[in-house]
């Protein structure tokens, strides 16, 4: 189903009131710092949280700054990463992307982009190897405060369920378009309610939509009945 943008956009102003009721007002984790947010988010690609979390952790454990992890042999950086998966690319990125930093800003940090508009540091960020729309979307949301629309694989399954983007549409394009959907102040509440309802209610497999509130505003359901 076509819709125009004003009907997307309030379409997912009420996608959202309806999850907050549902789920209340989520909270991120303790923000960390930009760096850390964007190794955490490496180690995340094709994993799950706990796991990203054990790898984070223990790299940190083994070298307790960036500059450490990024001049330390790769090998010893790959070991400590290998329950996040993928450790043999994920290593060599991480290491590939401190090293670029460091050699175009001199340092470690990244709270320049705050000077940055959403689009400008979006683009800074995606040009290193293995950091797509989603990882530099959630390093700018979470890490920055600059309003940025993460896109995962349960965001990605429910907009097209829900139909907020067009069902071809390829993850990284939904990123510029869910963006255009939802309101700048509610990106961060509505991406981790909609991963809650991908997680909890709607299933890939099966989604629960006797659970779900928003069966009205689906398409899929509204195809299925
Ligand atoms: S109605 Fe069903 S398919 Fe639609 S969003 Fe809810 S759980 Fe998913």
């Amino acid at each position: 189903m076509h819709e125009d943008q004003d009907s997307l956009i309030n379409k997912a102003a009420t996608i959202y009131e309806r999850l907050l009721d549902l789920f209340g007002f989520p909270e991120w984790r303790d923000p960390l710092p930009a760096i850390d947010e964007l190794v955490s988010t490496i180690l995340s690609q094709n994993t799950n949280d706990r796991n990203r979390d054990v790898a984070f952790h223990a790299l940190r454990a083994r070298f307790p700054t960036w500059e450490e992890i990024r001049d330390a042999n790769p090998e010893d950086v790959v070991k400590e990463i290998r329950t996040a998966g993928l450790a043999n690319q994920k290593g060599p990125r991480i290491q590939q992307v401190l090293k670029q930093i460091t050699e175009e800003c001199g340092n470690l940090n990244l709270d320049f982009l705050k000077s940055y508009s959403a689009d400008d540091a979006q683009a800074w960020l995606t040009r290193f190897n293995g950091v797509g729309p989603k990882t530099a979307s959630i390093v700018l949301q979470f890490a920055l405060g600059i309003p940025a629309f993460p896109v995962d694989t349960h965001i990605y399954r429910v907009s097209g369920r829900l139909g907020l983007r067009p069902e071809k549409m390829t993850a990284d394009q939904a990123h510029p378009h869910l963006a255009g959907c939802f309101q700048p102040e509610s990106y961060g509440p509505a991406h981790l309610n909609l991963i809650r309802l991908g997680r909890e209610i709607c299933l890939a497999r099966k989604p629960k939509c006797d659970l779900c509130p928003l069966t009205d505003l689906c398409d899929y359901y509204q195809a299925q009945s």
